[in-house]
């Protein structure tokens, strides 16, 4: 059997983890071996780098929600009691597709260091921005209204 280093445990750990929350919070299969290995076969290697660490790695211009909206904070920093962390928003313009199965539209994801939380969505980004408070109502903000 071949050992890992730490990097490459931690990766897996996390490969895991991601797995359970894409797979399992999705309603997709509550089983985490069949989550693993939809994981494995969906997303993995070329396309975790392309779809999800894209959202997660190199720096982070603050979106316009991030800026002007009031934000959902993370539950799992919560639970680990690492203080309140605004999650943030990241808008997915990749088509459904063998690299967006789900056709998912906005991803929300926490910036804490030692958290992998991410949270898909099919909302868009106006969506959000007909949904979220706005951090201050006065205000105005150009954005895109439906008629009527
Ligand atoms: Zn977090």
């Amino acid at each position: 059997m071949k050992e890992l280093t730490m990097d490459e445990f931690v990766d897996r750990m996390n490969t895991i983890a991601r797995a359970r929350k894409i797979f399992i919070k999705s309603g997709i299969t509550k089983n985490i071996t069949d989550a693993f290995t939809l994981y494995q076969e969906v997303l993995a290697d070329h396309h975790r780098d392309v779809f999800l660490h894209t959202y997660v790695e190199g720096s982070h211009p603050k979106t316009f929600v991030d800026q002007n909206y009031i934000r959902p904070q993370c539950p799992e920093c919560r639970s680990q009691r690492r203080g309140k962390q605004p999650l943030y928003l990241r808008i997915i313009n990749m088509p459904k597709g063998p690299q967006n199965m789900y056709g998912y539209k906005s991803a929300w994801i926490c910036m804490h260091p030692k958290c992998i939380y991410e949270e898909f969505s099919y909302k868009t980004l106006d969506d959000w921005m007909n949904t979220l408070p706005r951090k201050n109502p006065n205000i105005k903000v150009e954005k895109k209204r439906r008629k009527g």
